[in-house]
């Protein structure tokens, strides 16, 4: 069925964060259980080229594809829900759009034409979308279109949809997501919201052909016919999304509904094979049903925003059902943290985590953190940023090297023990630049980290401009910080553990990236499992001295 793609929109209404990249990727789950192919692409609006060069406090994670795209972090949702990977086309700016365009009318391709929203942006556009499903390799795209129905830079999406509605009929729907609020004040949920949100679309020639209304309260009957006939879809179509206690839950109310089936049969799909969720209900039946619980610290500088370290909490999610036990994460400000009370803060935890990051705020309470987790023997799992912290806590406090930094912060340290790549030296400009994307990574033999993988090769994502400098190498080893990963192609350092500590383990990549439902990464996995012990430890520690 490949060779004849069908393509499934989804748009969004009334507001902001109801949860559309959740939305359409429960729908890209349900039919993907029922055995057919699928991709899930975003359009952002945004004039960004990427999301690569947005501060986290704007929009969260940045997060990066096997091809090393910067990408919305959407992209992380899809990746784990499905588990099958993502590239760059799966997520297209309006800033991209538009640079093609005008990439294109700079070589003349437009033979002198006047170069115009419509078609060419439009265009432009529907060749983004098209150009997944033209790879043969999928019997669905799904595209979610970023931003509320209404704004004024949606415009130019919505025209591309109301075109291939119109170019492929029956093999093109919309599922514009809703609110439905409740008035405490008069207990009452209003559809007229919903209502105007169509209206909007209709009046940019777009029918929705499936409502799904996010609402905190159940919907009577009457008020999904009362939705249905005001906006023009049958009963069927008008699908209720209560609010649910995990995103993984999703999946499984729209089930319920009938969603999958109804986009289906909305689609000329009548009969299809039955939804093999099981392994997915079995997932949420353990997360909902822990055996255990551990508190882990993550230490980062962006914590006010729970989005910038989204994928990192989610890995979580995934290690803790693999090892039956509940993940209490606490966000830690690292520039809360210094070495006179970082004992005091940190003592009572059972693993910690230091987080990825640019810049000089809040390092030196990463590294105050590190000190403390290396001396107490706590479970310590160090990503990207948090890798460099554990090099130069070490260097700075066991091999005594004065004034040991990155040059990130001090480009003139006396011991740069992270330094700048000499092929990222003469790069200026800031977007697309860094080492970015999957590398190959040899694992020692008889080290922990071969062990967590079971394998002595690995591919992990990356995302950053600075490197362990090799020339300090020798001198770790020897006081027992060890490079066990090391990329073969140019010997840069990707690991260091410790040799004399339960699990002390920084990673140059992101883990992170690569976590999902169906394939929890190995080194969350072990890191949970160093934090149980660790907290059996502190108990029968405890028993004994009481
Ligand atoms: N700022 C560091 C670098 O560029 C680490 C980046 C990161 O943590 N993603 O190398």
């Amino acid at each position: 069925m490949a060779d004849n793609s069908k393509y499934i929109f989804v748009t969004g209404g009334v507001t902001s964060s109801l949860g559309k990249g959740i939305i359409a990727a429960s729908i890209a789950k349900l039919i993907q259980a029922r055995g057919f192919k699928v991709t899930i692409q975003k359009l952002d609006p945004y004039i960004n080229i990427d999301p690569g060069t947005l501060n986290p406090y704007e929009h969260g994670e940045c997060y990066v594809t096997d091809d090393g795209a910067e990408t919305d972090l959407d992209l992380g949702h899809y990746e784990r829900f499905l588990n099958v990977p993502t590239s760059q086309a799966n997520n297209v700016t309006t800033g991209r759009i538009y640079q093609n365009v005008i990439e294109k009318e700079r070589r003349g391709d437009f033979l002198g034409k006047t170069v115009q929203i419509i078609p060419h942006i439009t265009d432009e556009i529907k060749e983004r979308v098209k150009i997944l499903g033209n790879t043969g390799d999928y019997d669905f795209v799904v595209t979610e279109i970023g931003g509320t129905v209404g704004d004024i830079e949606s415009l130019p999406y919505i025209e591309a949809v109301r075109q291939m509605k119109w170019e492929l009929g029956s093999n093109c729907i919309v599922v514009h997501l809703t609110l439905i609020p409740y008035l405490a004040a008069s207990g009452e949920l209003k559809t007229k919201p919903t209502q105007h949100s169509v209206k909007k679309l209709l009046e940019d020639g777009v029918q929705p052909d499936i409502l799904v209304c996010r609402t905190e309260h159940d919907l009577s009957e009457e008020q999904k016919n009362k939705i249905a006939q005001f906006c023009n879809v049958d009963r069927a179509s008008v699908i209720e999304a209560k609010d649910a206690a995990s995103i993984y839950e999703v999946p499984l109310l729209m089930e319920e509904e009938k969603l999958d089936e109804v986009v289906l049969k909305k689609l000329g799909i009548d009969t299809f094979p039955k939804s093999r969720m099981e392994t997915w209900k079995n997932f949420l039946r353990k997360l909902y049903n822990p055996k255990e619980k551990v508190r882990i610290a993550l230490v980062g500088k962006y914590v006010e925003l729970k989005d910038a370290y989204l994928s990192i909490a989610e890995s979580f999610i995934h290690a803790g059902v693999h090892n039956n036990c509940e993940v209490d994460v606490s966000w830690i400000h690292s520039e809360s943290i210094s070495k006179d009370n970082a004992s005091k803060i940190l003592k009572d935890y059972d693993g910690v985590l230091v987080a990825p990051g640019f810049g000089e705020r809040g390092v030196e309470g990463k590294i105050s953190t590190i000190k403390f987790v290396r001396e107490n023997d706590i479970p310590f799992l160090g990503i990207c940023l948090g890798m460099q912290c554990a090099v130069i806590e070490f260097s700075r406090n066991v091999l005594n090297l004065k004034n040991a930094n990155t040059t990130e912060i001090d480009p003139n340290s006396e011991n740069p023990v992270i330094s700048i790549m000499e092929d990222q030296k003469d790069i200026e400009e800031m977007g697309g630049t860094m080492r970015l994307g999957k590398y190959n990574c040899a694992l020692s033999k008889g080290s922990k980290i071969s062990e967590i993988y079971g394998s002595d090769l690995i591919a992990e994502r990356h995302r950053h401009r600075y490197e362990f400098n090799n020339i300090y190498l020798q001198d770790f080893e020897n006081a027992g910080m060890q490079a066990t990963g090391i990329n073969p192609e140019n010997d840069l350092v990707e690991i260091i553990e410790l040799k004399d500590h339960p699990w002390f383990v920084g990673v140059q990549f992101h883990p992170e990236y690569s976590s999902t439902v169906e394939k929890p990464h190995p080194l969350f996995v072990s890191f949970i499992n160093a934090a149980v012990k660790q907290k059996k430890g502190k108990k029968e520690l405890a028993a004994s001295n009481s």
